[in-house]
């Protein structure tokens, strides 16, 4: 992979593992569009695609992906589920978890820290078990639960901070900076071509591409990785066009419909939602809107009321999902005519690791 800041262009260090920019404190993103390489079938999991990873590195694979793609009849017309719920960790982070725990790895890290209660969290201390990678996971002392208990699970040190979420963000940083390795989900780009596999698999599994997809957004790392997914395959000419690409957000949290509809996203509250996977503000805020925009797609928001029933319907369709990934459904009932089949709708994460 090459990495450079977005900022001022330099380079991400061979050895080193920064989570910014030394020289600007900017943020590292891909230099180059990804490309889409041939299938290497005797690789486990998405490690297949390999050959558009660009990563010199063995893999730390845990069987990711290879999820499911189930088609369902609902509001009149056949819709597919992407069942992200289905890798190891119980959410589509494991696809981004194993390259970037291998990229460490192969730059010989031996402890790393990360500041996620929720997905991001458990599926970091996954791999970094699996890679035999010393993991520390900074959390607020409120955080609870199913993730908080699978993150302990997996062996990581659990760093429990007072105060907000904020808090604990601050604590990593300041970890960071004293030279512990972070291996953020966020900060970091390794995760992105992990992401894109996801969008590899879809047009594989329909044998043609998707007319839209719909997925949460949150920090908008699997919409970003979908996007430039799709882009390489038709760069590649596997596609001929990329789909729409819907990205949903909770009303009560919604930076990226702001910034997409308005072009701003300062003053957004930050109220708290059933659907906590896609609370906060997004780092590369841009790039997501830029990339959905490109696709012809557009940012929509579910009000509180309907994400918990949303949850419900699926759950007795056989999809048993956290309220998170349930923003899927409500944003098909009010968009679903002007989506152009076949729709994908991606299910991201499980509902076994929800207490509501
Ligand atoms: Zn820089």
């Amino acid at each position: 992979m090459k990495i450079a800041c977005v900022n001022c262009g330099q380079k991400y260090p061979e050895k080193e593992t920064p989570y910014k920019c030394p020289n600007c404190g900017g943020l590292f993103d891909l230099v180059e569009p990804l490309k889409f390489g041939s299938i290497d079938s005797s690789k486990p999991g998405i490690w297949r695609y390999a050959s558009s990873f660009d990563l010199e590195a063995q893999a730390v694979s845990l069987g990711e992906g290879n999820t499911p793609l189930i088609p369902v009849n609902i509001f009149g017309r056949e819709i597919f589920l992407k069942c992200e719920y289905s890798n190891p960790s119980g959410s589509f982070k494991d696809r981004g978890s194993t390259t970037l725990v291998s990229a460490m790895k192969a730059r010989g890290v031996t402890e790393a820290i990360e500041d996620s209660s929720g997905n991001a969290g458990a599926s970091f201390a996954a791999y970094a078990a699996r890679a035999g990678i010393r993991s520390k996971v900074f959390v607020p002392e409120s955080a609870s639960g199913p993730k908080r208990q699978q993150i302990e699970m997996y062996g990581a040190e659990l760093v429990r901070v007072p105060g907000p979420r904020a808090n604990a963000a601050e604590a990593v940083r300041k970890a960071a900076e004293s030279g512990e390795v972070y291996a953020s989900h966020a900060y970091l780009p390794f995760n992105i071509p992990g992401y894109a596999t996801c969008a590899y698999e879809i047009v594989e599994q329909l044998g043609r591409a998707p007319g839209a997809v719909i997925l949460p957004a949150g920090q908008g790392g699997l919409l970003l990785g979908m996007g430039r997914g799709f882009e390489a395959m038709l760069n590649a000419n596997v596609i001929d066009a990329v789909p729409m690409l819907l990205g949903v957000q909770a009303r009560e949290c919604q930076p990226l419909t702001e910034l997409f509809k308005t072009g701003t996203m300062e003053n957004v509250p930050d109220n708290q939602t059933a659907a906590e996977g896609v609370r906060g503000r997004s780092l590369r805020a841009q790039a997501v809107v830029e990339i959905t925009r490109r696709s012809g797609g557009r940012f929509t928001s579910v009000d509180e009321p309907y994400i918990l029933p949303g949850r419900d319907v699926l759950a007795h369709l056989g999809f048993y999902v956290e309220p998170t990934s349930a923003l899927v459904w409500r944003a098909l009932e009010e968009n679903i005519f002007s989506v152009p089949d076949p729709v994908v709708a991606v299910l991201t994460g499980s509902g076994l690791k929800s207490l509501i």
